[in-house]
């Protein structure tokens, strides 16, 4: 994401609230491609009150990827030293590449009384739920297969081998959606995040 401005910005911001009320935890996933990314850098622009987890990844970073901004781009073997250190909240393998939340990091956070947004695939999200029951999760989905497949074949960031990988794992992760509390659409950049900032907007009114 190219908004590492803001999300410092809401980092600073949060960590800095003395107050003694939780957290919320929101959970946001989807297949690969179904734009998730953009939808969350609007997101962050229009509120400034939540955090983003940077997740720990394996992967290579994409062009214009930043380490520390979209993600912290780590080794194998620094991996498997953190999983050996216990220092994931949760961690997945996924086409090929291994990708971890920072524990320390959001419970901080939540502690503080900071809303955190992890934007993790399906295994991921699944282990959440059932250590934080109380989170809210919210599963995007593409108007059909099709489209995603032209999304993702359109951002040009993976290649063939690589594409199939995510394609395969889509119609596996379409059948989760069920499992989470909200369900977003995203026919229209503009209609999902309206439906995500009402979305959050509730969810900030329920405590
Ligand atoms: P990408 O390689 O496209 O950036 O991410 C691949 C998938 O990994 C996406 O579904 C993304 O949401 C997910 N992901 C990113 N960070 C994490 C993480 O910390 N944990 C888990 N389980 N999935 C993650």
């Amino acid at each position: 994401m190219a908004c590492h401005l803001f999300l410092y910005r809401n980092l600073v911001y949060n960590l800095q609230m003395e107050t003694t009320k939780k957290g919320k935890l929101f959970v946001i996933t989807g297949p690969s491609g179904v734009g998730k990314g953009t939808i969350l850098e609007k997101f962050f622009h229009n509120n400034n009150n939540i955090i983003y987890s940077i997740s720990q990844t394996t992967r290579k970073p994409r062009p214009g990827e930043v380490h520390g901004v979209n993600y912290f781009f780590v080794t194998k073997e620094e991996f498997e030293n953190s999983i050996k250190n216990d220092e994931f909240l949760e961690w997945a393998k996924y086409s090929d590449n291994y990708y971890g939340t920072n524990k320390k990091f959001v419970l901080k956070a939540l502690n503080k009384g900071a809303d955190v947004i992890l934007e993790i695939e399906t295994q991921g999200a699944q282990k959440i739920m059932e250590k934080f029951p109380d989170c809210v999760t919210i599963f995007f989905t593409p108007p059909n297969f099709d489209e995603l497949e032209k999304r993702l074949r359109g951002r040009n960031t993976e290649d063939e081998d690589a594409i199939k990988k995510r394609l395969d794992k889509v119609k596996e992760e379409l059948q989760l959606a069920k499992n989470y509390k909200y369900n977003i659409e995203n026919d229209e950049i503009e209609n999902a995040l309206t439906k995500l900032q009402k979305v959050y907007d509730e969810e900030k009114n329920e405590h």
